[in-house]
């Protein structure tokens, strides 16, 4: 019996991919499965979307991938980022893919790669606005030049990265675009051909049909959300993960008791407490203190008092009948009443990705 856990529904992982499929129509899907797959488990949703026939996984690092690997994932696996010279090796003996920034990383993986006789899958990334990684289109030029004497690496795709979901300029997203296809034509004119091209995360998947390409790369999408959706394409996904706890501890209260540290609410009448098994460490953050609701028997309870390292305590005054051993719903539905991800996000001050990778390794994972 689990004190705190998040239960995956992985039909609704199955049902999220299919309609981005559907939206992609020829391109192939990526599923971004960094940060422990947004904290669902790397491994077993690699396993699942291998099983439906996922073109390529992303991870966030060599450790990820390695991850990924020991646990039989034979698929491509690319780092959606970049790397550092030293999880080179790594890379290599795994057989994973990288994004190359600059002609000097290419040079050293090429001189690990053929130390290791073995040629690296390599995409070039190019950065059209994001900022953040990547060289700048006119760079690929000569980069791509510098290439061609690499002999242990292999280009295989070219990418960029939108600054999308909180980029909320159509126009931008349209540069950005541009600036991608005059580096895959610098490309072409320069004798490459049949190049992954891959640009789109989970939110251009269902806003920007011009920039699929002939991969997207989601994430978010899978767990059934998609942050900065201003046109209600979320609504044909499905929610996955639900955060639940029990209730370990009851008491009634007189008006004026304090709860918890500093003191930061007291019963403004008598009421009953309760105290929950999640706490920071959990993900279950501060920011929720004296803001957030949970659902008990489903009716909506407010945290009160400061949410601490492993336990939170909430009023269930309003739930005369609750009793210790009862699940709480902190994420999720309960009946007719269900807090979404965004709502608790919202409360904690946080991104619905935050919230999701901040679930802790004592939060079980439980799938159905
Ligand atoms: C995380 C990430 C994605 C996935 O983004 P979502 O919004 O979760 O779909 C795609 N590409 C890159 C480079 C990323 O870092």
């Amino acid at each position: 019996m689990h004190r705190v856990w998040a239960e995956i529904d992985t039909s609704a992982v199955r049902h999220n991919l299919g309609v981005v499929r559907q939206r992609v129509g020829g391109s192939k899907t990526m599923a971004v499965l960094k940060a422990n797959a947004y904290g669902h488990g790397a491994v077993e949703m690699a396993k699942l979307l291998v099983g439906e026939g996922i073109d390529a996984i992303g991870v966030g690092d060599s450790g990820e991938a390695l991850e990924l690997r020991d646990a039989g994932i034979t698929a491509p696996i690319l780092i959606v980022g970049g790397i550092i010279p030293g999880e080179m090796p790594r890379v290599v003996e795994n057989d994973i893919e990288v994004n190359l920034h600059t002609v000097q990383m290419a040079t050293e993986l090429n001189a690990e790669a053929e130390k290791q006789q073995h040629v690296v899958r390599v995409h070039l990334k190019v950065d059209t606005g994001m900022g953040r990684l990547g060289m700048q289109p006119f760079e690929a030029v000569p980069f791509l030049h510098n290439l061609r004497r690499l002999r242990n690496l292999e280009l295989v795709g070219m990418c960029t990265h939108f600054s999308l979901p909180y980029e909320r300029n159509p126009s931008f997203t349209t540069r950005q675009i541009e600036h991608f296809n005059l580096a895959v034509e610098v490309a072409e004119r320069l004798g490459y051909s049949g190049l992954t091209l891959h640009s789109s995360s989970s939110l251009a998947v269902f806003e920007r049909e011009d920039a699929n390409f002939n991969m997207v790369r989601t994430g978010i999408a899978l767990w059934g959300l998609l942050p900065g959706d201003l046109h209600g394409h979320a609504d044909a996904l499905k929610p996955v993960l639900q955060l639940k706890s029990r209730i370990l501890f009851l008491k009634d209260v007189p008006e004026g008791t304090p709860i918890g540290y500093s003191r930061t609410w007291y019963a403004p009448a008598p009421t009953r407490i309760a105290t929950l098994p999640v706490g920071y460490n959990d993900g279950f953050r501060t920011s929720l203190s004296n803001r957030a609701e949970v659902l008990v028997r489903g009716v909506r309870c407010p945290v009160v008092g400061r949410v601490s390292m492993d336990y939170a305590t909430i009023d269930i005054g309003l739930v005369p009948d609750a009793d210790v051993g009862d699940e709480v719903t902190l994420i999720g539905r309960d009946g007719e009443e269900k807090i979404t991800l965004a709502e608790h996000a919202h409360w904690a001050d946080a991104i619905p990705y935050e919230v999701l990778c901040g679930l802790g390794r004592r939060v079980a994972r439980v799938y159905t």
